[in-house]
């Protein structure tokens, strides 16, 4: 197995164009999240290296979207073969960037091939236009034509490099746009292994560049005025400084921000299966460290001590452990700071009248180095308290009681945020009427999938705005330019 020793971890460096070099702008030190011990320098961009690296994706613009369609879609395929022929590695380098189980990493890099192919597959079939009148008399013939923007900055967050470069370069490159992409200096090595990828796939220097390094580099990459669109998945804060940025120049943006996403589980349910679902994603799924996951259940009175003792066991019998080893279903978080935070939001839940069902503290012994926090479960959260309002990003999973369907619609939309949503019931038309009134840009209906190529994701309120995924992400990367010819 290819398990990413420190003398495996692959030289972090900067890929502008053809080349691949340090910067002399600083460096930060990448820190292994399951040993808390430094591994690697992170070269970190300037001002200079942004420069360069949009100057070099403007360059390769005019090639890139001159080329065949058929050859881009060619290319695209070629890499999403070479993603999945390289899943060990890019395991690996999960594992090493932010702690992910190597079970989780593994299923991770198929989904992000998915990703890759499936937009691939639109390259050259791409919905480039419409006709919008004909010709007759005194008439004029006209359409639409869609275009690339040009250069797109990319911003992503650490907790999922691969499918984050996954679920937007393979769209705006198959729609003819190059990119630069600022990964987070916390996971660094899953876009090397990408960008030596995207080379052997025949994509030309140029179109997809990377530069390494922290929030100046961000701010720098998405002020440029080469920059045509930015795409970013990340916190709120952070979003709000990119937006203000891009309105200096009225740059449109993609914002994949975090969620509160509510788990409505109502007594007709099959129980078993909800609860499995229940302590999975909120536990199993990166530790709890991803935007869509049902962090908030909501239980129906009648069901909710037999089912909260469900999800309770299951997040129990949940191993805790080294990301490498092969049974760890929840390895670390992030870093210290994300373990403080944890600290501070259960502390505070408990304050607000929340209980403590399982987990609640740290995990000391042999996991005391790393960044260990375990699955826990709180029952009875106030639903206006921290912890039914705000983000954890780690693995606490807030439990409220709701009387009837009515109240659990309440509960549910009562969050600023509006990212992802599940139900939990076998009355089809409850599901229906629930579907229609939930107020997030995705819903899932009894354990359904989320985040998959085909279908759209994205969020409204706090959660962001545009999507990714389906034939809305490719629509993301296109301008619309109305044509008419007259008969003068
Ligand atoms: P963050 O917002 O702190 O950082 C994200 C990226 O932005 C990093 O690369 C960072 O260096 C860069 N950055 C920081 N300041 C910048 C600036 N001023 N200009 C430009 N770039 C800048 O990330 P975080 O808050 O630690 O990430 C976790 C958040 O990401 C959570 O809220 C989570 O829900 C969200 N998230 C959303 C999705 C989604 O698809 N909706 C997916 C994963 C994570």
């Amino acid at each position: 197995m290819g398990l990413a020793t420190e003398s495996a971890l692959p030289e972090v460096s900067l890929r502008i164009g053809a080349a691949s070099r340090t910067s002399g702008a600083g460096v930060h030190h990448h820190v292994n999240p399951a040993t808390g011990a430094f591994d690697a320098p992170v070269p970190m961009a300037g001002v200079d290296d942004v420069d360069e690296a949009v100057h070099a994706a403007h360059q390769a613009f005019a090639v890139w979207k001159a080329t065949r369609a058929g050859t881009r879609a060619r290319a695209l395929l070629e890499l999403a073969r070479l993603v999945e022929g390289h899943t060990e590695e890019f395991a690996a380098l999960a594992t090493a960037d932010n702690g992910t189980p190597q079970a989780t990493a593994g299923a991770m890099v198929g989904a992000a091939a998915e990703w890759i192919r499936y937009y691939g597959g639109w390259a050259d079939k791409l919905p480039l236009g419409r006709v919008t009148s004909v010709a007759g008399a005194g008439g004029s013939f006209g359409h639409t034509l869609r275009q690339p923007y040009g250069v797109i900055g990319v911003v992503i967050t650490w907790n999922a490099p691969l499918m984050s470069l996954a679920m937007k370069v393979p769209a705006a490159l198959a729609a003819g746009n190059t990119v630069v992409v600022k990964p987070s200096e916390l996971t660094p090595f899953s876009a090397m292994l990408f960008a030596d990828l995207v080379r052997e796939a025949g994509i030309p220097d140029g179109v997809f560049n990377v530069v390494t390094g922290g929030a100046e580099a961000g701010a720098v990459l998405v002020a440029h005025p080469l920059v045509k669109k930015v795409t970013f998945t990340g916190g709120p804060e952070t979003a709000r400084k990119i937006t203000a940025a891009c309105a200096e120049t009225f740059k449109p943006v993609v914002l994949e921000l975090g969620g509160k996403s509510a788990n409505l589980v109502f007594a007709d349910a099959d129980l078993d299966a909800a609860a499995l679902h229940a302590a999975f994603m909120a536990f199993g799924i990166m530790t709890g460290q991803a935007c869509a996951l049902p962090t908030r259940l909501l239980v129906e009175d009648s069901i909710h001590d037999e089912f909260v003792a469900k999800v309770a066991a299951i997040a129990g019998s949940f191993k805790v452990g080294h990301p490498q080893e092969p049974d760890t279903v929840c390895g670390p978080v992030i870093n210290q700071g994300a373990i403080d935070r944890i600290e501070a939001m259960v502390a505070q839940a408990q304050n607000d009248g929340a209980r403590v069902v399982t987990g609640g503290a740290r995990l000391a012994g042999d996991l005391a180095a790393g960044f260990y926090y375990p699955p826990t479960v709180m029952a009875d959260v106030d639903p206006a308290s921290e912890l039914a309002q705000k983000e954890v990003f780690g693995p606490v999973l807030a439990v409220t009681r709701f009387t009837d369907e009515a109240h659990a619609l309440f509960l549910a939309n009562d969050t600023d945020y509006g990212l992802s949503g599940c139900i939990w019931t076998s009355d089809a038309r409850r599901a229906v009427r629930l579907v229609e009134q939930l107020e997030t840009g995705e819903v899932v209906v009894n354990g359904a999938p989320n985040a998959v190529a085909e279908r759209p994701f994205g969020g409204i309120g706090h959660s962001g705005t545009g999507n990714e995924g389906g034939l809305e992400g490719l629509e993301e990367f296109f301008w619309t330019k109305s044509v008419a010819y007259g008969n003068g």
